[in-house]
């Protein structure tokens, strides 16, 4: 089997479609959407405009737009129509029926070398094949980040149960319901986690920390008119971020780091304000201190620079997403070795076509920002990466 392709979510598919459509033989291992269905809250509207969060097709006729017209769903085409987590999910869903048939509902436990040369991959039904390339698109999967102050509280790990969660563990925003929470970030997941919580009935404060202020953007049709328009909003440096993706991989190692930290950094989406500003009170401006259980090992506490404690039932950390090798348990010890040593590790640097320092092992999706930009974030860097790892893969 010449290509094997790990993940089901929005890169995986769209990657898989692109090998097949060149020829190449591929099997597709995952859930398909999971992290949608399974990570996202229940109830929540995309941040990109429905034009950026097509998944991109070999062939025309698979757009978000296109699934939205062929399933009756309400249309999903200008700037004002705002896209649900639903339609998105059951949209992937349809495109891996149409374009990605075939597909495995198996997990990969093991990617290590081949005896003859390229890879052995283990799945979880016990079955093992071998593969000339492999492409990672595993996502957000393992790579929930807390922050230090937030990860000490809970050494087990975050879980809805304990004093600390991740937002990614919050698929039904009604459980909140009757609880004080405390929602730690100032992105568009915490905003929005906050909004869903605070309308299903929880009392919601956002603590967003040290510098980091809220804010929401502007609706489109007050974004400035002279300014190019990105997937990601209308400014020359995002424009530059989606239309030179290819450069960005040139630029020295720690400007990348950063850029793929900083920009895009938090605001909330326009539609987000108004909803908002009525439900949910702020902390803003203060460093974390130590996160902890309340008095008497029950809720939770929150404790600030300046010695403020916040008591709450709940802490939520919406802190985001970073990308570690050690999320990809399933890479086989060698493996992970060889692409830390490529570069500034723990994430693996990419060459051209997405093509790790391990020759046939590709990453897309989140794992390819540190090489490609903020653009690989979104689904709309698809249509970026997917093209050039099936060449790649069918060239090689
Ligand atoms: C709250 C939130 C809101 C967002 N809103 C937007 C938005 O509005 N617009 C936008 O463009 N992006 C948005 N994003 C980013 C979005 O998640 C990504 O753009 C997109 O989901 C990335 O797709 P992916 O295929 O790389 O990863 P994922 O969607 O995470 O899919 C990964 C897939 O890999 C599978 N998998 C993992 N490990 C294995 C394994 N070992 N074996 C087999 N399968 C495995 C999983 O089951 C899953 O199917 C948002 C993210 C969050 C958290």
């Amino acid at each position: 089997m010449p290509a094997v392709v790990i993940g089901a979510g929005p890169y995986g598919l769209s990657a898989a479609a692109h090998l097949r459509a060149r020829g190449v033989p591929t099997r597709v291992f995952g859930e398909p959407m999971a992290s949608w269905s399974t990570h996202m809250p229940a109830g929540m509207l995309l941040k990109s405009t429905a034009d950026a969060s097509d998944i991109d097709a070999p062939r025309p006729g698979h757009t978000l737009a296109d699934y939205c017209r062929a399933a009756g769903e309400p249309p999903c085409a200008s700037d004002w129509d705002l896209v649900p987590g639903e339609t998105f999910t059951r949209y992937g869903r349809w495109f891996q029926r149409e374009l990605v048939p075939g597909l495995e509902r198996v997990r990969v436990v093991a990617v290590d070398r081949g005896p003859g040369g390229g890879f052995e991959v283990k799945l979880d039904s016990g079955e093992s094949c071998a593969a000339r390339a492999v492409v990672v698109a595993t996502g957000l999967t393992g790579c929930a980040y807390l922050p230090p102050q937030l990860a000490a509280a809970v050494p087990g790990g975050p879980t809805p149960a304990g004093p600390v969660s991740h937002s990614s563990q919050h698929p039904d925003p009604a459980a909140l319901s009757g609880r004080a929470v405390l929602v730690v970030g100032a992105g568009q997941s915490a905003l929005e986690t906050a909004v869903l919580a605070a309308e299903a009935g929880a009392a919601v404060r956002v603590v967003a920390r040290g510098r980091a202020a809220v804010g929401f953007g502007a609706p489109p049709d007050r974004q400035p008119r002279l300014r190019p328009r990105s997937p990601f909003g209308r400014a020359w440096s995002l424009y530059a971020f989606a239309e030179y993706a290819g450069a960005f991989r040139f630029l020295p190692a720690p400007a990348r780091h950063a850029l793929v930290r900083r920009v895009l950094g938090p605001l909330g989406a326009w539609w987000l304000r108004e909803r908002f500003t009525e439900r949910v009170r702020v902390v803003q401006g203060r460093a974390l201190v130590r996160a902890g259980t309340g008095p008497g090992g029950r809720g939770a506490e929150l404790e600030l620079a300046g010695g403020a404690v916040l008591a709450a039932d709940h802490i939520i950390a919406a802190t985001g997403y970073r990308v570690h090798l050690a999320a990809m348990d399933f890479l086989g010890h060698e493996l992970r070795a060889a692409l830390a040593r490529s570069g500034r590790a723990p994430v693996p640097l990419l060459g051209a076509g997405l093509e790790s320092s391990v020759p046939g092992l590709y990453f897309t999706g989140l794992p390819a920002a540190a090489s490609y930009g903020p653009l690989m974030r979104f689904v709309a860097g698809t249509r970026f990466a997917s093209r050039r790892i099936a060449a790649s893969v069918a060239d090689g």
